[in-house]
Order: C-alpha cells, then structure tokens, then sequence
C-alpha cells in the first residue's frame, strides 16, 4: 500500500510507505527542512524559479535546494536523453523535484526529458488543475474549475513504433488493468478528498473495445466504491467538443494519457491560464512540480516572464512535502497580487489591470502581500486539509488462459484479397486453417468488397481446422503452439513474407481480440 495525502485545493501528496504512518496536517513538522532537486530550465526557466524561490523562501519555506542538469545544454553536450547521471542521483536522494520548462533541440534523436521521467520515476498521475481567473485573466468561461488526471505512464506514449512494410508503420498502445486502476482510484480519491462532486472518464470503447475498453471498465467498477461522488463517461471526440464549449459542466476529468495530453491543454487555454497553471506528476516514491507552459524562448531574457505556473507548481509542492501553511501564504498572497491588478504583460488588461510589471517586480508585489488574502477568489486554505488518498497494491488476478488461433501479418505487394486468401486457404499446416484476411482492419477475405483500399499489410487469421465457432463463449477449439510455429514454417517456405504474429488467446473464455470489421 502506499498513501498519499490531501491536504490542498490543489494536490498534496505523501509517499507514505504504511498506513501506521498517514500523514495528516499535525503529522508534519512543519520545522523540518526538505530537500528538493530543482531544474532551472531553459528560456525563460531561469527568471520565473528565481522569483519562485525567492517568494518561497520570503514566505518561510523550509526547503534546501539541490540543482540539478537537465535539458538544452544536456542534450547538446550529446545526451540524446537531457538529463545527467548526477542529476538522476539527485533525483534518487531528493524525491522531490520542482522543474522549470526546458527547451528540447530541433532536431531528430534528442528524447523527451518529461516522458522519461514520468517512466522511468513512476510517475503514474498527471494533476492539472485550471481554475478561473476571471476578471484579471480573460476567459469565455468565468466559472470553470476542472482539475484534468491524465494517466502518465502508458498508452501510445509507450513509443513502441515499427515500420512494417513499404507502406505501413505502427504505434502499440499499450493499456493495461494496474495502471487503469491506478489513475481511476486515484481520481476518485483525489475528488472525495477535495470535495469535489463529479468524475468524468473520457474514452474511445465505441472503437477501441479492448484497450479503450478496460479502462472503462475499470471506471466503471471503482466508481461503485463511490456512490457519493457521481460518475459518467463520455467519448472522447464529443467529450473534447463540450470541454470547449461548456467547460462548467465539468468537476474531475480521467482519462489515458494521449487523450489527457490533449484535454488538458484545452482546458488550460480555455482557462486564459496557459502561463498561470503548475501541474503535478505524483509517483509512489518520487513527485515532480513544474509549470504546464513552455520555456517561452521568445520572451526568454526580456525579464516580463510570468512566473505564476510555477509558482503554482510549487504551492503544489509545499502542501506536498507538508508545508501547506507555507504553501496557502504563497497561494494567498498571489490571489492578492492578481487582485490589486499588479500584472505581467501576458495578462495586462487595461480594463483591470492597475500596473504592468516585470517578473521580479511581480515577485516582490507577492512579496509584500504575504500576510494579505484575496477578497474576491476563494482563501486558500491548504492547512485545513486532512484528507488521505490510498491507492491499494495491484492484486493480479488468474484467469484461464487458452490459446485459440494466431494473426500472422504479412507483407504482400498484390492488390487482389482472393489471390492471397485462395493462396492461404491451400496451405494445409497442422489442423490450422484460414479464417479471414484483413486490410487495415477490414475483412477483404472471404467475400470482401472489391471497394475496399488494400494496402502491402495483410492479417491473416488462422484458428483450429474443426473449430467449431460458437455464438456464446467460449467461441473457439483450443490450438497448440507448437500448431502456430508449424504454420509459420509453412508459409515461411512458401515465401510468404511474415512481419509479425499475434496469437489469439480467450481468457475465461472471454475472446481477448477483436473481431474483424465485417468478420
Ligand atoms: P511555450 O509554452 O514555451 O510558449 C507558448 C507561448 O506562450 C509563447 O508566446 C510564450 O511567450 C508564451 N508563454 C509561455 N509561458 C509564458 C510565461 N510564463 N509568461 C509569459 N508568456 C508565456 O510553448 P512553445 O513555444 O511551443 O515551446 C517552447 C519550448 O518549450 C520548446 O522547446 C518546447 O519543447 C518546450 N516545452 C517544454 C515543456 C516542459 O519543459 N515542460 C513544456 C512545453 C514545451
């Protein structure tokens, strides 16, 4: 088990090892100095965290800090992936990073810093949350208040990519039953612990059944361990539309990491809050804070950064390491500022705004203001907090496992299906035979539409010679492995150019593959 705390309106993380150990806010001793790795970035990074440190530390936060290598002049130096061995030692002694953008090369080869370490870290839940800032940041949408949590380790982000023939390349998008419970849980922890009233699961099953398809699953099997908190999901294309259009609608949005990734810059821009927001990346062991914009090389020197995203992050991050009385100051201070109109120029509004100001005047405005509140936003009141979300160990369950068939792709530069399926339908291998031919997921054999565009990629099922298939499950005759080595030896001598198999298995016997379109 491991636990994480709530102690915030934004997040507040524990990584608590066991539950004797939960913290809660009279746990922390707040006298306790932290130590957190910090990333300086690139651009624009280097103004907007010294005014986030320098308000930090003005406001009483017991931090010291450890910087640490990463990004534009990393990967120049020839590491393709931007970060130092150093620095990942930082990492590993500090568990806490707070990161200011950085800026990836142009340029083929240079890896993204952030999906390395979300993966690598563990870094499961990306937390965004975008509130209104409504009058003193522009918005259609006055009254939004979505937090996004975007699954952060999996999907298509695994990077498993292969070219496949002349035509074809492919991009595995891997889901998988302990991270979709990971995200969901943690969702609907994260939503109970913030009085938060509703939880939107956004996904694709109406296409993707299986993958799309777990994860809703899922959803829907967690959401009955919360039945005061309401759920619904909705398809992710319409689900983006109305986020667009009718963002108030919406409380707690989950969802996979691609669709995350999407949404939740939506979201942002909808807010007005592009270089307002932080975000957080919470893993069990390890967390990192960072602001949700870019390093901005545009306006990099010019010293009119506005340091708020950050800074958000790093409230975040307070209220994380059980500073939440620091981080509320912080947090209070900065609605304050907003308030008395004080604005760097990516906000200046003549009709709200009292004065246009550079990053470090901005960050002394706040300064000032420490002991003051907002008095129209809602006080920030992290330290009232008491929450504790609690994500269980995964419990793998055991299914039976039984193999029904193999997909063997393979590459053919014919256009006519019944030339290869005819072809297919003589190989006679071990009590296998053909089932169906697809191309790009559509049946062209047997008695496919001669309409049907047909590209060099053709999957090409084969199940049991007498499989009888059934309308109710189980569907199909068990098959040997030893059947589908034969097979592929088979049509390996009869030259058939095999790119990939996928063996075809039922659990329980539940059909773990999809059907054909037209099968
Ligand atoms: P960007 O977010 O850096 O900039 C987009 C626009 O928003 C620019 O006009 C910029 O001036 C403005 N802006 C962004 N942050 C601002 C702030 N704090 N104050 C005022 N204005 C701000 O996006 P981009 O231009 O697409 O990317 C620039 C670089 O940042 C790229 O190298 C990209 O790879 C990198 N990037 C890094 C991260 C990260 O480290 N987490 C995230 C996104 C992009």
């Amino acid at each position: 088990m491991f636990y994480i705390s709530n102690l915030c309106i934004n997040i507040n993380i524990s990584s608590m090892k066991n539950r004797s150990i939960i913290a809660t806010q009279k746990d922390y001793n707040v006298e306790k100095i932290t130590k957190i790795a910090i990333a300086k970035g690139d651009g624009i990074g280097p103004e907007i965290m010294k005014a986030t440190l320098k308000i930090m530390k003005a406001a009483g936060a017991k931090i010291e800090t450890e910087t640490i290598d990463v990004g534009e002049q990393v990967y120049l130096s020839g590491n393709s992936a931007g970060i130092t061995d150093s620095a990942w030692d930082a990492i590993s002694r500090n568990k806490i990073i707070l990161k200011a953008p950085i800026t990836t090369p142009q340029g083929k080869g240079y890896k993204s810093l952030n999906v390395t370490l979300r993966k690598s870290l563990g870094l499961f839940a990306n937390v965004r949350p975008v509130t209104a800032l409504h009058p003193f940041v522009k918005t259609n949408f006055p009254t939004m208040d979505i937090v996004v949590i975007r699954e952060n380790e999996e999907d298509l982000y695994a990077g498993i990519e292969h070219r496949q023939t002349e035509d074809v390349v492919q991009c595995l998008k891997l889901i998988t039953r302990p991270g979709c419970e990971k995200i969901v849980r943690y969702a609907f922890e994260y939503a109970r612990a913030y009085n938060r009233k509703k939880v939107t699961c956004m996904i694709k099953d109406n296409i993707m059944k299986l993958t799309d398809g777990l994860f809703h699953t899922v959803f829907k099997e967690i959401a009955l361990e919360y039945p005061e908190i309401e759920s619904n999901s909705q398809i992710i294309d319409i689900a983006a539309a109305k986020v667009a259009t009718v963002p108030e609608n919406y409380d707690v949005i989950v969802t996979s990491n691609l669709y995350g990734d999407i949404i939740s810059d939506i979201i942002a821009e909808i807010g007005g809050s592009v270089g307002m927001a932080g975000s957080a990346n919470i893993g069990k062991n390890v967390a990192m804070f960072e602001a949700i914009h870019g390093s901005a090389p545009d306006i990099a020197g010019k010293k009119i950064a506005n340091p708020s995203g950050l800074l958000n992050a790093a409230v975040m991050m307070l209220a994380h390491i059980g500073q939440p009385k620091v981080a509320d100051r912080i947090k209070n201070a900065w609605l304050a500022t907003l308030e008395a109109g004080i604005h760097t120029a990516d906000v200046y509004q003549e009709s709200v705004s009292s004065k246009k100001v550079t990053t470090e005047e901005f960050a002394d405005a706040i300064i000032e203001r420490l002991d003051s509140n907002p008095f129209k936003f809602p006080v920030s009141n992290l330290s009232k907090g008491s929450g504790t979300i609690t994500i269980p160990e995964y419990k793998r369950k055991n299914s039976v496992k039984k193999l029904v068939g193999v997909d063997v792709f393979i590459d053919w530069k014919g256009n006519n299906p019944e030339a290869i399926g005819n072809n297919l339908s003589e190989i006679k291998s071990h009590n296998l035979k053909l089932k169906m031919i697809t191309n790009r997921g559509v049946k062209v054999f047997p008695n496919g539409l001669k309409e049907t565009y047909c590209t060099d990629h053709w999957r090409c099922r084969f199940v049991a010679q007498n499989a009888e298939i059934k309308t109710t499950e189980p569907h199909y005759e068990t098959v040997e492995y030893e059947q589908v080595i034969a097979l592929l030896s088979k049509l390996h001598q009869n030259d058939f150019d095999l790119i990939k198999t996928e063996n075809l298995y039922e659990f329980d016997g539940i059909r773990g593959f999809s059907l054909g379109q037209g099968e």
